[in-house]
């Protein structure tokens, strides 16, 4: 993994498109997303009107030709060095269903090419940690959790159908009750129970996808460095967040139950919104975290000397111009 650069912002927003795929090909969709990478401007070329839009600038924009690693090298990397000197930092991957949320964040896991930043971000810590002066231990632990509709459920528990708790201790800051964490010591020790929790996230039918996530899925990776000489101890954790699809509910026609399902996770993502905005703004004396479990979880992960990171994910299809124009919105509000 390349040296990072030491200093990154402490809030970045990026936008990645995705490629048309085969069915939009096969029937002969546009691609409406116009790109300037150099100076990560975007807009929507939609009825060939793009050059008189405003486009909107971001930290980087990563078009259809970018790689895995080109996002691993930009967002992550220096997010993980951060962790290791005892940083917390938070991924979020965020976009309409269909646009690559878990394509970048989990990818093909046994695939160099195409694994994404989750993975990736394992072998750069152990390796990191392999390099390291034998004066320094370390451990590494991993939780897995799954909001669903505003419940929590760990996703490496043998029962992941329990609902737990979020509870709060002074000492320890918010916590989620009896949530399993693991020690991990390996690349493959990690990634098997990356696969054990993937196994069991909530998937669901929607009429825009037939099986779409319908939950945020948080992997954390707390770790510990001891200095054995004189026992200082420090402590970063790494929240890597593929969250629910952002399509509004009347797009899935949800009614019933499936409504209820659509306006939380709307509630959450625009209470994360709202909660990222104000720590770039800097100026509010409050921070919304208590407003949704997402953020209540993450809450000592998000700001202060923490690195968050925002993905997100678009489509360049024609047909998906106005759930693009939500997501260019909401990525722009955020920062
Ligand atoms: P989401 O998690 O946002 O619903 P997925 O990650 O499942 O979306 O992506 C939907 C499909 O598009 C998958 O088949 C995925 O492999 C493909 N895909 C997404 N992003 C890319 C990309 N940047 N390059 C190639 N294929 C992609
Ligand atoms: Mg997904």
């Amino acid at each position: 993994m390349s040296e990072s650069k030491s200093e990154i912002e402490n809030v970045r927003v990026f936008i990645r498109v995705r490629p048309l795929n085969k069915k939009e090909l096969a029937e002969d969709h546009l691609n409406i997303v116009l790109v300037d990478t150099s100076e990560n401007l975007i807009v929507l070329n939609k009825d060939g009107n793009g050059e008189k839009r405003k486009p909107y600038k971001f930290d980087q924009i990563f078009d259809d030709n970018s790689t895995q690693m080109d996002l691993y090298r930009v967002i992550a990397a220096p997010i993980v060095e951060k962790v290791l000197q005892g940083y917390n930092g938070t991924i979020f991957a965020y976009g309409q269903t269909g646009t690559g949320k878990t394509y970048t964040m989990a990818g093909n896991l046994s695939n160099s090419e195409t694994k994404g930043i989750t993975p990736n971000a394992f072998s750069h810590i152990f390796t990191q940690i392999s390099r390291s002066s034998e004066e320094k231990s370390f451990v590494v632990t991993v939780t897995y959790l799954e909001i669903y509709n505003e419940e929590v459920r760990d996703l490496l528990s043998a029962n992941p159908n329990k609902k737990l708790a979020i509870r709060e201790r002074t000492d320890v800051g918010v916590y989620v009750k009896d949530l399993m964490g693991f020690t991990v010591d390996s690349v493959e020790s990690i990634t098997e129970l990356l696969n054990r929790g993937n196994k069991n996230r909530v998937t669901r039918a929607t009429l825009m996808n037939d099986v779409s996530s319908r939950s945020h899925a948080i992997f954390t990776i707390t770790i510990e460095s001891r200095n054995n000489a004189d026992n200082k101890t420090i402590v970063g954790k790494l929240n890597l967040v593929d969250l629910a699809g952002s399509e509004r509910a009347s797009r899935t026609q949800a009614t019933g139950d499936r409504l209820r399902e659509a306006s939380n996770i709307n509630l959450s993502l625009s209470v994360l919104g709202n909660v990222i905005s104000a720590l770039v703004d800097g100026k509010s004396t409050h921070i919304p975290y208590r407003n949704s479990k997402l953020t209540r979880l993450l809450q000592d992960s998000l700001g202060g000397n923490s690195k968050t990171a925002m993905i997100a994910m678009l489509s360049p299809c024609d047909i998906d111009f106005e759930e693009s124009t939500c997501t260019l919105r909401y990525a722009a509000r955020v920062k």
